[in-house]
């Protein structure tokens, strides 16, 4: 083929090709989230699941809730994941704080007058795997150095950092800032800095979300009930992604942009319907909500560098022409990965999303089950919700149209 000509057939091509869109699709995609879900419901035991079942549509839909309000909130968007691999790059994760205070902590800078300290590091107690009280938290500056008990640390942090934590700029009075025990405070007031929230907080927001559930069906508020069992769905389905808990979240690192999609949305959309095995068994109680969730995220994690090794392998040996094919979708063009490509990445990661899948399912009915039973097992059959006025979906909605993701799109 003459230069020429090939030019004019790649010009017409790219033609061609910009009248094609890609449609955004979220983690799990909408269909993974929703099924999800729905699945879960039947996990639950005979006290739960009338309750559940009768709203059965309400907490499918709304299990894509925490996704739509990415576009209402910048602070949503880093409730969805967790780059481990930022916090250790020798894959060893044991001085990452379980606790969500420690976490803030761990990476917080003060700024006092002209004086800039940072917290240096948390020495642990000889023996402890985990920041415990026992352990130290250590601010330097240019200067000096001082060891502050770190369970007077937290205490100081719960009470004058935590309520400002949505706020542009952390500002504490330099009264109650002299109580952590920094020397010689004479400014007026100390700003404080936290380099964690960036790198994605779903662990901890996982624990605070189990802690709010139980807390409605405590207070046996239906609405409620629905409302944060729905979203936590979504969010213990997320802890289940393996590329939810990496740097690398969409291959971006590896020249591998899309993999994220094509893990959690094509593969399950291709697939689930008709060859997964939703029998998940029954609900269980969990004993220790905080280290579960931290087995799910590491669980996920592990299987981070098998899904992008695998990926890249089939992609320099699978023919080239036949892995992005174009798919109708919505009245829309896609483009997209060909089913067959689809076919052998799932063969080679031997059922892994199939696993995570099922996982999630299980896991979900299991959190909101042992909400229930650590707020009592209230009577769910006398409670009636009231839907019309549960959250604002009009308004998580037209936060989506309005089209921007604040905060990192993470897939
Ligand atoms: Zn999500």
């Amino acid at each position: 083929m003459t230069p020429s000509r090939l030019t004019v057939i790649l010009g017409i091509f790219l033609l061609v090709g910009s009248a094609f869109t890609t449609i955004p699709t979220p983690e799990w995609g909408f269909f993974g989230h929703r099924r999800i879900n729905r699945l879960a419901v039947f996990t639950l035991d005979a006290e739960m699941m009338p309750f559940f079942r009768a709203h059965l549509e309400w907490v499918t839909e709304h299990a894509v809730d925490p996704d739509k309000r990415r576009y209402a909130t910048e602070h949503e968007a880093v409730r969805h994941y967790i780059d481990l691999d930022h916090w250790s790059e020798d894959k060893t994760y044991d001085h990452v704080p379980e606790r969500w205070t420690d976490a803030l902590i761990w990476k917080a800078g003060l700024t006092i007058g002209s004086e800039n300290w940072k917290v240096d590091t948390i020495l642990q107690a000889p023996g402890n795997q985990k920041f415990s009280p026992e352990s130290v938290v250590v601010f330097n500056n240019d200067r000096s150095r001082v060891e502050i008990p770190l369970g007077t640390c937290r205490g100081w942090w719960i009470r004058n950092v935590i309520p400002q934590y949505y706020e542009d700029q952390i500002v504490v009075p330099a009264d109650s800032a002299r109580a952590l025990g920094l020397p010689a405070i004479s400014a007026q007031e100390v700003t404080i800095s936290e380099g964690f929230t960036d790198y994605g907080i779903l662990p901890y927001h996982l624990e605070s979300m189990h802690r709010r559930l139980t807390e409605a069906f405590r207070e046996e508020n239906p609405t409620k009930i629905l409302r944060l069992a729905a979203e936590m769905g979504h969010y213990i389905g997320d802890a289940h992604v393996p590329l939810h808990t990496t740097e690398n979240y969409n291959g971006q690192l590896t020249d591998q942009v899309g993999i994220h999609a094509f893990w959690e949305s094509r593969l399950p959309e291709l697939f689930a319907d008709e060859e997964y095995d939703f029998f998940v068994g029954k609900a269980t109680y969990i004993e220790n909500p905080r280290e579960y969730y931290w087995d799910i995220v590491m669980d996920s994690h592990v299987l981070v560098d098998s899904v992008l090794q695998s990926e890249w392998r089939l992609r320099q040996t699978f023919p080239e022409d036949q892995q992005m094919c174009f798919d109708e979708r919505l009245g829309r063009t896609i483009r997209t990965q060909c089913p067959e490509f689809a076919r052998a990445w799932a063969t080679v990661m031997q059922g892994m999303v199939e696993e995570r899948f099922r996982a999630s399912i299980l896991s979900v009915g299991s959190v909101w089950y042992s909400c229930w039973i650590d707020a009592g097992q209230p009577d769910l059959s006398r409670l009636v919700p009231n839907l019309a006025n549960a959250e604002t979906v009009d308004s998580l909605n037209a936060a989506v149209q309005r089209g921007k993701i604040k905060g990192r799109v993470h897939e």
